[in-house]
């Protein structure tokens, strides 16, 4: 019994993905959302468009210009701020 529901989890992770990846191939679920979607909201990441304490995104590893994060989906202030925040090197 309990080898049995060890391969239908397995079973099922693996039907989970590939309908996912044939989803994505169609179109039903657009590449580009699918990717934001593993992003994190601002609300979580406490963004905010202003810089605090001097830390702005501009100045961390995730920022992606001109107004896009690594991490946090949406737009992203140069000028902006989260508790991600990662000073580049
Ligand atoms: S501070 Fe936060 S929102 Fe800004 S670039 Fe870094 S991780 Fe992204």
């Amino acid at each position: 019994m309990h080898e049995k529901s060890k391969v239908t989890r397995r079973v099922f992770c693996r039907n989970a993905a590939t309908i996912t990846g044939v989803a994505m191939a169609a179109g039903v679920i657009p590449i580009r959302e699918a990717l934001a979607q593993q992003k994190l909201s601002k609300a979580d990441m406490k963004y905010q468009d202003t810089p605090k304490d001097g830390q702005q995104c501009d100045a961390c590893v995730y920022w992606q210009p001109p107004k896009a994060c690594g991490l946090v989906a949406g737009d992203i202030a140069p000028s902006g701020w989260c508790a991600a925040f990662n000073k580049k090197k």
